[in-house]
């Protein structure tokens, strides 16, 4: 069964260039049956009342310790200016203790990430132990207040999110799923339909790490820790400039939910059981 968050997460780090925190108001309901279209796509959840784009949050409570960690690769359709002045938007050695630990992952993706870094985002796409999810293009907003990001006009929302598999497909990505990401985690009604005939999912999460801007690791650490729960989705980031301790979090985390007998699993997984 999916619910819906309605809380609001004191602990959110405003900023235009990134912005995941939990969030907004989300008044509608998403349909809560999980569907499989052919046998070996992507599970996605059946679309809300009125065709409305469905939205997951968490996976069963009751149905094993399965966890799944979610990495937003952001980067804002503006900021390639800073990028070519030495700014790392990517973060290969949090990629790196993804594959050493074997950790199954969803990779929330912009556009524009996968332009400025081509090959990291086809070795993402073409390795098994990932899957590349869809965080927008340009990493603007999709409500018209969220964390200070520029909004997109709902004439340009589906165009926006298109633009992004396109160029996950230009970089060599073979099959990105039909996940979405909204950036800040805002949408609102108008945002669920303007993305109805995309056909995708908008996954959110039940966890904050906190690891936006953060500078102690140990303190993400506990948040995660403390936050996870069977089911849980957690959200971070891998974006070195923005979120330096990311990779400390993950190599502490990993094995302590391990050790308390939890299993790491895609969002996929999560969605289809
Ligand atoms: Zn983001």
């Amino acid at each position: 069964m999916i619910t819906l968050v309605r809380r609001v997460t004191a602990a959110c780090v405003l900023s235009a260039a990134l912005a995941s925190c939990a969030a907004t108001p989300q008044p509608v309901r998403p349909a809560p049956s999980a569907t499989t279209t052919a046998p070996s796509a992507p599970p996605t959840l059946a679309p809300g009342p009125g065709g409305l784009t469905p939205v997951f949050k968490n996976g069963s409570r009751t149905h094993g310790r399965t966890v799944a960690l979610t990495f937003d690769a952001d980067m804002t359709a503006d900021q390639g200016a800073r990028a070519a002045a030495g700014e790392h938007f990517d973060n290969p050695g949090l990629i790196a203790a993804l594959r050493a630990l074997k950790v199954p992952t969803t990779v929330f993706m912009t556009g524009r990430w996968a332009e400025q870094y081509p090959e990291q985002a086809r070795s993402l796409g073409r390795d098994p132990l990932f899957e590349v999810a869809n965080h927008s293009y340009s990493h603007y907003a999709f409500t018209g207040d969220c964390y200070g990001l520029p909004t997109v006009s709902g004439d340009r929302m589906r165009a926006d999110v298109e633009r992004a598999y396109a160029a996950f497909r230009r970089a060599g990505v073979p099959d990105a799923r039909p996940y979405f990401r909204f950036p800040g985690g805002c949408y609102d009604r108008r945002a669920l339909k303007a993305l109805t005939p995309v056909g995708v999912t908008a996954v959110q999460w039940d966890v904050v790490s906190g690891d936006a801007f953060a500078t102690d690791a140990e303190a993400v650490t506990r948040q995660v820790l403390e936050g996870v729960r069977p089911g849980s989705v957690v959200v971070m980031h891998c974006t070195r400039s923005a979120a330096p301790t990311t990779e400390r979090v993950v190599r502490t985390v990993v094995p302590q939910l391990r050790e308390r007998g939890f299993r790491f699993v895609k969002v996929s997984e999560l969605i289809g059981s």
